[in-house]
């Protein structure tokens, strides 16, 4: 039998190479589309006489920590206005939105009291409260994230406590459910008066190496209790004295400051306009908003100088591109992606003639994918371009979705929201913590990620035929339940009525 279906499975992959030839002849790249003239221009400016470090030197020094609705945010939309339009960009301008709320770190302080009395290293986690001014003092107790239907059901016993977020036994729900139920606990143990609540991103541990990682603990979700990130080290002790039936006392004193109301932000745009079709639009784009225990060098200062130092290849090499290149810095992503949902909504009448979008946000490394955004249909063609850059990199080519960055909004647009997935095995540790600063980026590595943010952006506004136009509301739906993305969207309020409408629809006709 094994035999027979190793058979069978060979003249399936003699058939599937043999359309994907058939495939290849039909999508062009850039040897036989006209653009490999221009993208060598580009190439040699990128690779040559790239800019991009200089840019996140001067974000990272001179701007810093940039936290969505903060004075140093502003002055980062300053920072970016003024580079794009050193760089030659056209139409520069600001985009504003409001984000639902502004959140202002103070001080974080822990201290064991015993069974050993010492110091503990802790930062809030963003968009969370304050304890008592002068702080307070209670006993760590355990809380289960892979139970907190359980752990729920008795909160009452939390009161005057400090739950420590740990992982026991095996999850009964999807990480992302249990993410989203996390938020359920947090306003929970808000409500009955617990101290503070010791759980780093989406509950989880620190990496280590006495790191603390912020962040937020939902989309524009906020809470009144203090929750931190302590170092695996230090919640590493916590957790070994209560597995040996110990229970430690801990003084937490936390600070932070919300705004009343809504506070104002602003996306930074500037184009390359198109030659031929300058109404159809290529959006290009990273996040330049931070965290603000470090620079921001990594998270995201890479994309957002990519996305400059691209632009700046592009217009130094002289090439103009048939149709528009829009270069975004997104604000907000960190939030929730707020920046890039408002940018779609902003741009709604706009969106038809949209090609997609192209985002960095996966750390320093190098650049080993491009993960389309759920568009399948354009994964050969993109091959032919990712085989014409192979001596620069070899990277692969894919149609996933990418949601936790700025390609989402454009995904669920039905526009390939493509994302240039990093091979960054350090950004476990600069990720939203104190080491994310201009000594984890190399100078070439940027280089090269820029460079190739270059080509793609000019490859696909350039090529004579239209890279992608927008797939409709139910096409997208079913790419977004069979990526299984519409389980995060719904846990987060996120899927859209006009989604929930369609499945309602196949419901009834089945
Ligand atoms: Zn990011």
């Amino acid at each position: 039998m094994r035999k027979i279906f190793a058979w069978f499975a060979l003249l399936a992959l003699v058939a599937a190479l043999g359309a994907g030839a058939q495939n290849r002849s039909v999508a062009k790249g850039p040897n036989e589309d006209g653009t490999k003239p221009a993208l060598v221009r580009i190439a040699g400016e990128g690779m040559l006489d790239s800019h991009a470090y200089q840019y996140l030197t001067e974000l990272s020094d001179d701007v810093g920590a940039r936290v969505t609705g903060s004075p140093q945010a502003q002055k980062a939309v300053e920072w970016g206005l003024a580079k794009m339009k050193a760089i030659g960009l056209e139409n520069v301008h600001a985009e504003k939105w409001q984000l639902w709320r502004g959140w202002t770190r103070g001080t974080a302080e822990a201290e064991m009291l015993s069974p050993i009395r010492r110091p503990l290293h802790v930062d809030a986690m963003g968009w969370t409260g304050s304890t008592p001014a002068g702080g307070a003092e209670g006993d760590v107790v355990a809380v289960n994230l892979f139970d907190l239907d359980g752990e729920m059901k008795n909160m009452s016993r939390l009161t005057g406590k400090i739950p420590l977020i740990v992982m026991r036994g095996e999850p009964n729900k999807s990480f992302i459910q249990l993410f989203a139920q996390l938020g359920d606990f947090l306003k929970a143990a808000g409500k009955v008066g617990v101290i503070a609540v010791i759980g780093g991103q989406g509950g989880g541990k620190s990496a280590g190496m006495n790191l603390t990682h912020t962040g937020i603990l939902g989309f524009d979700a906020d809470f009144a209790v203090p929750v931190v990130s302590m170092t695996a080290e230090d919640q590493g002790q916590l957790e070994r004295y209560l597995a040996r039936g110990l229970v430690p006392r801990v003084h937490f004193n936390v600070q932070n400051t919300f705004t009343n109301g809504p506070v104002e932000s602003a996306n930074v745009v500037g184009e390359i306009r198109g030659r031929e079709n300058p109404e159809q639009v290529l959006v290009v784009g990273g996040h330049l908003d931070s965290w603000d225990l470090s620079e921001g060098s990594t998270d995201n200062g890479m994309g957002s100088v990519c996305t400059l130092g691209a632009a700046d290849a592009i217009v130094r090499s002289g090439m103009k591109p048939r149709r528009t290149i829009r270069f975004v810095l997104f604000t907000g992503e960190e939030q929730g992606i707020d920046g890039s949902f408002a940018y779609v909504k902003q741009h709604q009448a706009e969106l038809a003639n949209h090609l997609g979008s192209l985002i960095l946000d996966n750390g320093q490394g190098p650049v080993r994918s491009f993960q389309l955004g759920g568009r399948d249909d354009l994964v050969e063609a993109f091959k032919q371009f990712a085989a014409a850059i192979s001596y620069i990199r070899e990277v692969k080519v894919d149609d996933k979705v990418e949601d936790g960055t700025d390609t989402l909004p454009f995904s669920m647009a039905g526009l390939p929201g493509i994302n240039m997935d990093q091979d960054s095995p350090d950004y476990q540790y600069t990720h939203h913590s104190a080491a994310d600063a201009l000594e984890a980026v190399k100078p070439d590595v940027l280089a090269q990620d820029a460079t190739l943010m270059a080509l793609a952006a000019y490859w696909i506004a350039d090529r004579s035929e239209r890279f992608a136009s927008p797939w409709s509301p139910e096409k997208t739906a079913r790419m977004l339940i069979a990526q299984h993305e519409d389980a995060m969207l719904k846990a987060f309020g996120l899927w859209p009525k006009a989604f929930s409408d369609m499945e309602k629809r196949d419901v009834n006709t089945n």
